[in-house]
């Protein structure tokens, strides 16, 4: 340990990463040795699904060895042992990037309460923390554009230093040896270290942000960053980014920020707006006519297996299933096809993108999924509902990514992969299992109900 001074523990969260980290450098601040953490808290890894689980394990096992060692894992309610740590190691101070999500919050401050050392929040997962922004009445904003316009002039801070050396010391006390057993990483998934993250970041500003305007909806590209799982846990924080773009100019650029900005108004919402994370976001939505019966989950089952009969959905449905990530546009495509054509409550499709998104994030998604239904922040239901024939071979023309996903599909060219009803079907491939112009008749006399 150094010289006199108390130790200080460093709870990790969502902020896996050594680079740009506000509260390690608070941490280390303090003067003594510092005790990283990370405490698996049961009702998170169980909710995690399983390629969440397993990048978890991955980028823990990257910074246990980047810590020397020194990074360990706790098992159980952190409120008791967080507490109960920093009791152990006689901690002046206890170091976190503040949370927003309604579970964090509520966590924090009951361990805080119980904490004989000083609580010390620095920094958050975003670029400007979640209820920094407001309307000049210092009301929060309910609208997309607007928010985004403020969060620019708000700005952010500069990547804070990297810190070289810390006096890192690990906790004594009783710890998990081995993560819970989580199945291998899909090879297609990020690789789940710091320097991974940072390389990805790189290719992605030098080579696809140019073209990401133009190339993004294209779910055949490999034309987006995939950064989402990184920054969902901290291995880059958004600021970093932010820095990075400063002074580029270019459409790329200013429609990829643009992006960035959706993750930090989702969290602002869900912030404001706590029980939008399984509420409806538009409480009129409370009463609207979701089918819930046997045959509706018998639907859903169809649409989680990605055996619907329309293969834009089938091929998203099962990237998910595949690959543990989907493509952005493919995400409102589905998501509108089980909540307009099957009609069934957005909840159950935000549970299933849950349990098999590596980036799985309950604001990001939560909120996309109350966009596509309509019973979110932006108040045009009717315009989305995406027909999933046009949508197909509009964003996927060359019809790659239908035959990626399903093999079924792959003897018919081109665009015919979109529309194999037209080619005589496809062997083993389902007829569609609704009549979508007939399904959208009942959508819109369904949300007819809701605004009357
Ligand atoms: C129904 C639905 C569910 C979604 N669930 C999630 C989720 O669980 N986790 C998640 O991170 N994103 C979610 N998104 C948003 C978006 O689809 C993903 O962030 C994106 O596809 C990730 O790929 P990328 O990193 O290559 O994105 P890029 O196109 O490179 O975008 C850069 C970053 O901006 C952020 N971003 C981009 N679009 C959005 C958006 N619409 N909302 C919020 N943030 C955005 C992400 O952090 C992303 O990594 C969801 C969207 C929909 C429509």
């Amino acid at each position: 340990m150094s010289g006199s001074a108390e130790p200080a523990l460093l709870w990790l969260r969502r902020d896996l990463r050594l680079a740009d980290h506000p509260a390690l450098l608070r941490a280390r601040e303090a003067g003594g040795a510092v005790v990283p953490i990370f405490v698996l808290d049961q009702r998170l890894w169980a909710t995690a699904g399983t390629p969440r689980q397993a990048f978890l394990a991955g980028a823990l096992a990257d910074l246990a060895d980047r810590t020397g060692g020194a990074l360990r894992v706790l098992s159980g309610d952190p409120r008791t042992t967080v507490p109960a740590a920093a009791r152990a190691i006689g901690a002046g101070s206890v170091h976190v990037s503040e949370e927003f999500t309604p579970y964090g919050t509520e966590r924090d401050a009951a361990v805080r309460e119980k904490l004989d050392a000083e609580w010390v929040a620095t920094g958050s997962p975003y670029a400007v923390s979640p209820g920094r922004v407001t309307k000049g009445d210092g009301t929060p904003f309910k609208v997309f554009t607007p928010f985004s316009r403020a969060w620019r002039e708000h700005g952010w801070r500069d990547p804070a230093p990297t810190v070289r050396t810390v006096d890192w010391q690990p906790y004594d006390g009783p710890h998990l040896r081995e993560l819970p057993p989580a199945p291998d990483l899909d090879e297609h998934l990020p690789t789940p270290t710091e320097a991974a993250a940072r390389e990805a970041w790189h290719a992605f500003r030098d080579d696809r942000l140019d073209g990401y305007a133009d190339a993004r909806n294209d779910p055949g590209l490999d034309a987006t960053s995939r950064l989402s799982a990184y920054l969902h846990l901290g291995l880059l924080h958004p600021r970093t980014l932010l820095a990075d773009l400063e002074g580029r100019r270019g459409t790329g650029v200013e429609v990829w920020r643009t992006e960035l900005c959706w993750r930090e108004f989702y969290a602002d919402v869900l912030h404001h707006n706590p029980g939008s994370a399984w509420g409806n976001y538009d409480q009129r939505f409370d009463r609207f006519p979701w089918d819930t019966d046997d045959e509706a989950k018998e639907r859903l089952g169809r649409w989680q297996r990605g055996e619907t009969g329309f293969p834009i959905v089938d091929a998203g449905m099962r990237q998910l299933l595949g690959e543990g990530w989907m493509h952005n546009r493919v995400r409102m495509i589905t998501a509108s096809f089980l909540v307009k054509d099957l009609h069934c409550p957005w909840q159950w499709g935000a549970r299933h993108f849950l349990d098999h998104l590596v980036d799985g994030d309950l604001a990001s998604n939560n909120h996309g999924w109350q966009w596509t239904a309509g019973s979110g922040t932006d108040a045009s239901p009717y315009v989305r509902i995406f027909n999933p024939m046009l949508q197909g071979p509009k964003y996927d023309a060359s019809g790659d990514y239908v035959r990626r996903w399903v093999p079924e599909l792959r003897g018919l060219e081109g665009k015919a992969a979109h529309e194999p009803w037209e080619h005589g079907g496809a062997a083993g491939y389902p007829e569609r299992m609704v009549d979508h112009a007939a399904e959208r008749t009942d959508a819109l006399a369904r949300y007819e109900r809701v605004r009357s």
